[in-house]
C-alpha cells in the first residue's frame, strides 16, 4: 500500500483564516470574512465534496493507496511528525497561508523527501516552503485567471503520462506562465498552451537525494480541474511514480548501506 497523504490549506474552501492571520481591526476583518465567505461559496459551488475532498475521494478508490486527508486548521499544521514519518506520498495544495506554515515543518516535509518520501506540490503550491527549500528557487510564475487551457503531453513514454493522449484541453483554469522560477527539470511531461498565448511548464519532476518531486499546474480553487479524467489519472499515475522505491530502507535509515570498503560522507 502507498500511503497517500493530502496536505490542504483549506482556507478559501472553509472561509476563515487562522486567528494570527486575521486583521486586528475589527472593520478589516470582517470585510476579509465576508469577502471569504463569499469565495467559499464559489468553491463548493464546483466541488460539492471540497477541492481536495473530490482529490481524496478518487485515489481512495484506488486499491493500492491508502489516503489521509489533512489542513492547515489542525493541530501541528495537519502534520504531526507521526503522521510525516508515515506517509510515502505527500501531496500539497495551498495558496494564500504559505507564510503560515513554520520553516521548521518545511524543513522536515524537505529531509524526508531527500530520504525517499514522494512529493506533490499542486496548482498554486509552487512557490510553497517546502519546494523552495528542495528547488532553491522562488518557483514565481505569471499567472490570469479566466483562461483556457491545452495540456501538451511532450513525454509519452513517462510513466506519469501513461493514458494520457497527444493534448487535452481544460476550458476553465487559470493561466499560469513562464518564465516559470524553477531550475530545469529532470523530466518535462507536460506543457500548458493558453488562449493567451503563454505557454508554461506544468507538469515537471525533479530527483533529490532519494526523492521524486511532481508538480502539476491544474487545479484552480473555482475551476473544475479535478473533475477531469485525465488530471485525476496523471496525479493517480504520479502517485505510483514518486511513491519510494528504496524507502523502507532510505526512510529507516537514509544513506547507502556502508560497505567494509566503502564508507559513507554523512
Ligand atoms: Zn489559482
Amino acid at each position: 500500500m502507498i500511503r497517500v497523504t493530502i496536505w490542504y490549506e483549506m482556507v478559501q474552501e472553509a472561509g476563515r483564516l487562522p486567528e494570527e492571520a486575521l486583521p486586528k481591526d475589527a472593520k478589516e476583518r470582517e470585510e476579509l470574512l465576508a469577502h471569504m465567505a463569499k469565495g467559499a461559496e464559489a468553491i463548493k459551488a464546483v466541488y460539492p465534496k471540497g477541492l481536495m475532498g473530490t482529490l481524496a475521494d478518487y485515489l481512495s478508490k484506488c486499491e493500492d493507496m491508502e489516503v489521509t486527508y489533512v489542513n492547515l486548521f489542525m493541530p501541528e499544521y495537519g502534520l504531526p511528525e507521526e503522521l510525516l514519518n508515515n506517509t510515502d506520498v505527500l501531496i500539497w495544495w495551498a495558496h494564500w497561508s504559505h507564510g503560515l506554515v513554520p520553516d521548521s515543518l518545511a524543513e522536515k516535509v524537505r529531509e524526508r523527501v531527500l530520504k525517499g518520501m514522494g512529493f506533490i506540490p499542486l496548482h498554486s503550491a509552487h512557490p510553497c516552503k517546502p519546494l523552495q527549500k528542495l528547488l532553491g528557487t522562488s518557483g514565481s510564475l505569471k499567472w490570469r485567471e479566466g483562461d483556457a487551457c491545452r495540456v501538451w503531453n511532450v513525454n509519452p513514454t513517462h510513466p506519469i503520462a501513461q493514458g494520457i493522449p497527444e493534448s487535452f484541453e481544460l476550458p476553465e483554469e487559470e493561466m499560469y506562465g513562464e518564465f516559470f522560477d524553477i531550475p530545469k527539470p529532470d523530466d518535462l511531461i507536460f506543457i500548458s498552451w493558453y488562449r493567451g498565448g503563454e505557454v508554461f511548464r506544468g507538469g515537471c519532476v525533479w530527483n533529490r537525494g532519494y526523492g521524486r518531486i511532481f508538480y502539476f499546474h491544474p487545479g484552480h480553487e473555482t475551476n473544475p480541474s479535478y473533475h477531469n479524467p485525465y488530471v485525476l489519472k496523471i496525479i493517480e499515475n504520479a502517485v505510483r511514480f514518486v511513491a519510494p522505491v528504496m524507502w523502507r530502507e532510505n526512510l529507516d535509515c537514509p544513506h547507502v548501506a556502508e560497505s567494509p570498503e566503502s564508507k559513507v560522507r554523512k
